[in-house]
């Protein structure tokens, strides 16, 4: 497993106004569509292309285009929607599946309750939606979901993550078992409190989307 903390001042500037308790929903969602979309730079650096030439107006150019099967995308229930728009920005073409995944908040383990995925992913590039790499109870679940379905290549995009989130995805899927998962993160933070919260973290990321209901 990699993990990748997404360096740059813009990350960093827009996970702080993520993080203030001041920020009401409507800039929350904002900030966090735009933070998705830098993320999503970092975790489609090695997105499969493949070879295409195009005319332009003074001749013929080589470049490249997105290879088939397109990527998937996965946003987990409820709160990794407020991800997608970000994603399929820079990946306009790629599929979208869905998993729903609830915490039990006194055991805080995972459960499935919805799961919109093709059969097969074999040969699949998928992209794993879930702003909060907690516990990594719901991750771990939600990739095992996708593996059984054969993906290879597997990238959470996460806008914050926990050091016992990441060791517990390492611990679930090693360097050399049959899924290659990655990270990306805009930052590490310091720990997991007793009720599962990411510290200093920025609360609910459910709630702060999509309102407590
Ligand atoms: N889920 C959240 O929304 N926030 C956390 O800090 C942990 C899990």
């Amino acid at each position: 497993m990699q993990t990748l903390v997404a360096d740059h001042p813009l990350v960093a500037h827009k996970l702080t106004a993520l993080r203030d308790i001041r920020t009401e929903t409507p800039t929350f969602r904002r900030l966090a569509d735009e933070l998705v979309t830098l993320l999503a730079y970092e975790a489609t650096r090695h997105v499969r292309v493949e070879p295409a030439t195009v005319t332009t107006p003074v001749g013929q150019a080589e470049g490249v285009k997105l290879a088939k099967p397109v990527p998937l995308i996965v946003p987990v229930l409820r709160a990794g929607v407020g991800m997608l728009d970000g994603m399929t920005r820079l990946l306009p073409n790629a599929d979208v599946g869905f998993v729903g995944m609830a915490r039990d908040e006194e055991t805080l383990l995972p459960t499935t309750y919805a799961a919109r995925l093709p059969d097969d992913l074999g040969g699949r590039e998928v992209f794993v939606l879930d702003p909060m790499l907690a516990t990594g109870g719901t991750l771990v679940a939600a990739i095992e979901l996708l593996s059984v379905r054969g993906a290879g290549e597997i990238t959470a995009v996460c806008l914050l993550a926990s050091p016992e989130g990441i060791t517990r995805l390492e611990q679930a899927f090693p360097a050399d078992g049959p899924v290659a998962v990655r990270v990306v993160t805009a930052a590490v933070d310091t720990e997991l409190n007793s009720q599962g919260y990411i510290v200093p973290g920025l609360g609910d990321a459910g709630d702060r989307l999509f309102g407590k209901i």
